[in-house]
């Protein structure tokens, strides 16, 4: 296979994965959670599905990423997942970048920059730091129309609702 027919069919895979965490990501917003999906596949498996989760389990830590690696390294039963892909609906926050890392995933797929707390390339470069010893092969921007739409609908069906509480 020449090169640029195997890129092409990686980019038909990753958008394939990516499909899956906007559902996770569009599942989290039912639940009135900040709609946030993450994918973990590994030899063309998926191994783990997270969402976000943080206001259900009244946990800060409960970023759709960090559920799907908790998953991923109690199903592959070791705590790197070394030649892993996660896809992620949104650019990772700190939290979740420095948790890639330390998992030691390989490449991170990601849709929707977050200018506010994106740690790969918005705000901090986490994932390609020379300073630590493992760095991720990274690809920013697949389906990112649908991750930030899914965000935007978010905040706009809620705004209306907070604003009425705050007048009471
Ligand atoms: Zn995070």
């Amino acid at each position: 296979m020449d090169e640029s027919s195997s890129l092409i069919l990686q980019h038909d895979a990753d958008s394939a994965w990516m499909r899956m965490a906007l559902e996770e990501a569009a599942a989290a917003a039912v639940d009135g959670e900040v709609p946030i999906g993450a994918v973990i596949v590994l030899n063309s498996t998926v191994i783990a599905r997270g969402r976000n989760r943080t206001i259900r389990d009244c946990d800060p830590t409960a970023h759709a990423e960090i559920v799907a690696i908790r998953k991923a390294a109690e199903v592959v039963g070791n705590y790197r997942l070394t030649g892993a892909t996660m896809y992620a609906t949104v650019e990772p926050c700190a939290m979740c970048a420095g948790s890639l890392i330390w998992a030691r995933i390989s490449r991170l797929v990601y849709g929707a920059p977050d200018t506010r707390a994106g740690a790969v390339h918005s705000v901090f470069e986490i994932c390609t730091s020379d300073t630590l010893n493992h760095r991720l092969e990274l690809c920013a921007g697949v389906l990112e129309d649908e991750s930030r739409e899914l965000m935007q609908a978010f905040f706009r069906e809620r705004r209306p609702r907070s604003r009425s509480d705050a007048e009471g």
